[in-house]
């Protein structure tokens, strides 16, 4: 007999961005702790095919998979809190969706039916989760419906929910994150914004089999027994989630609220007493944290103002957090923007913000904006002695630093930035160059896991305790080999590199306490529960200084 797979949907109510991404993340935890073979599916209603033409301004942080696919961050928390891989099936965009299926009906496999909207796209979504679920053999499936009810875009994918609830009602619910603000002029928290949202997703054929409650503060058992008798969910059904000091608390405060309980209940799962230990292992060790160790993100945010910077970086500033707090120190971040250490007054006080680092960490990137800024913090930390990590485009450009200032190649620089620079230390890659030609954007870097030898006697060796290693990349440009030997001879040390030889993935400087770059994105592999060794090494660094 096949194994009975179940289905847990996640919609968002009232306001994007309350967290409906941790929320899910977190049911997925509580039910993994049950013994449960539990995955996650993201739907993206937008029409991009995938995350990875979008500016990470508008949208956040582009996530690459193992396997290659660019996402959404909500896949990183799904990674970091279910500590399982998810892949290129477990995401799709209405793009993705509307591509299959015009691609099948243009090979006739729709054998010369009407294709229609509905149901023929709502099925193409549902075989996609189907397959999902498959893929990780998951008992539980969780699908979380990108934006909010009641906007016209994701209504097929509220449909695909409703459809599959019918087939299978026994083996589908439907969850609500939804918010429920307490205005400061009325001091009480309101729950007919949330009323609203249960209406509409009535409006599509769907009664909420629960609801999460986002909010500054719990929801007290009267507003329970209102929302109950509007929205037709039982009170028990209903789980406050307060704002909490950090994400990684949500699964207990889940817990606590019953949702693992109710979930199992309601899909009639054999599963076991949860186990929650390391969950609460993590917690204390965050709380208990309070030396702090502060570490200065080099990026370009003007243009978002304050409010989309930790998105764009998420993944990163999580791997910071993840390194500091198994020393027991606290994570302190510091967000400079490289547009302020280019150059006159601006400069000045960059380099007083710099000054105050135990290290500087200069993440992944495109274009010229803001990488002067970037090359000059390079230089920064490499003179000044203070620990360095650079990750991708951190890593070419401080290859550019290097170049300029200790090879002394003046106008030295990446491609990507000056396509006629008398030093190319940085070029396209020779693959890129077709793709460029043809404008071929979508999907065509260098992206998913690679793998990459160390050096024996490099710290990246050391750090890693191993000879060979799997990272995630997404570039198009690489480190040009023609400067390999004068980089050595000068000190720099090409410490990682492709099983082939030809490209350079990690370099380190031998007299430096800790200057690192890599080609790689090892922020998408850390995990609250194992720290990536790059970011250990680095925040050990930071902490000696
Ligand atoms: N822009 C650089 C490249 O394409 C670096 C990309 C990145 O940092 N992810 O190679």
């Amino acid at each position: 007999m096949a194994k009975r797979r179940t289905f847990v949907f996640i919609a968002g109510g009232v306001m994007s961005g309350v967290g409906k991404g941790v929320a899910s993340a977190s049911l997925g935890a509580i039910l993994k702790a049950r013994g449960l073979k539990v995955t996650a599916v993201k739907i993206d209603p937008y029409i991009n095919v995938d995350a990875g033409t979008m500016n990470p301004v508008e949208h956040g942080e582009v996530f690459v998979t193992r396997d290659g696919d660019e996402t959404d961050q909500d896949i990183g928390n799904y990674e970091r809190f279910l500590d399982e891989d998810i892949l290129k099936v477990n995401y799709m965009t209405t793009g993705r969706v509307y591509l299959s299926v015009i691609q099948r009906e243009r090979a006739l496999g729709y054998g010369g039916k009407t294709v229609e909207v509905v149901p023929h796209v709502p099925q193409e979504v549902i075989g996609r989760i189907q397959a999902a679920a498959k893929h990780h053999d998951a008992d539980v499936t969780i699908i979380e419906i990108g934006g909010t009810v009641g906007e016209y875009q994701n209504v097929l994918f509220l449909e695909a929910a409703r459809m599959m609830q019918i087939a299978t009602p026994e083996d589908v619910l439907v969850g609500l994150v939804s918010y429920f603000p307490v205005p400061s002029a009325i001091g009480e928290m309101k729950t007919k914004p949330t009323q609203y949202a249960v209406r509409t997703l009535n409006s599509a054929g769907i009664r909420p089999d629960f609801i999460i409650g986002r909010s500054t503060h719990p929801i007290d058992e009267p507003r329970k027994q209102k929302m109950a008798i509007q929205c037709s969910v039982h009170p028990e059904d209903i789980f406050s989630a307060p704002d909490v000091r950090s994400v990684y608390s949500v699964p207990q405060v889940m817990e606590k609220e019953g949702l693992g309980v109710q979930v199992v209940k309601k899909l009639k799962l054999r599963a076991d007493k949860p186990d929650l230990r390391y969950w609460k292992k993590l917690v204390a060790s965050i709380e208990h944290s309070q030396k702090p160790v502060r570490i200065g993100i080099v990026g370009k945010y003007a243009a978002s103002g304050d409010f989309n910077l930790s998105d764009a970086y998420i993944s990163v500033i999580e791997s910071v957090k993840h390194a500091a707090w198994s020393i027991g120190r606290k994570p302190e971040i510091v967000w400079i923007d490289a547009g302020d250490l280019e150059n006159g007054k601006r400069k000045v006080e960059g380099i007083k913000q710099l000054r105050k680092l135990d290290g500087i960490l200069v993440p992944g990137g495109f274009g010229s904006r803001g990488v002067e800024g970037k090359i000059f913090a390079a230089q920064y930390a490499r003179e000044h002695k203070i620990p360095y990590l650079g990750l991708c485009y951190g890593m070419q450009l401080a290859c550019v630093e290097f170049a300029r200032h200790v090879l002394h190649h003046k106008g030295a620089n990446t491609t990507e930035i000056d396509p006629t620079t008398t030093h190319p230390v940085i070029h396209l890659m020779n693959e890129q160059e077709e793709k460029m030609k043809n404008k071929s954007y979508g999907g065509s870097m260098r992206l998913g896991a690679y793998l990459c030898r160390l050096k024996a006697g490099s710290l990246a060796r050391k750090l890693y305790g191993e000879s060979a290693i799997e990272e995630r990349h997404r570039h198009r440009y690489e480190f040009n080999s023609d400067y390999r030997k004068a980089f050595e001879e000068k000190g720099m040390m090409i410490s990682g590199e492709s099983p082939d030889g030809t490209l350079a993935e990690i370099i380190e400087l031998k007299k430096h306490p800790f200057f690192m770059g890599t080609q790689a994105h090892p922020e998408f592999l850390s995990r609250p529960f194992k720290p990536h060794p790059l970011f250990l090494g680095f925040i050990k660094a930071a902490i000696r200084k």
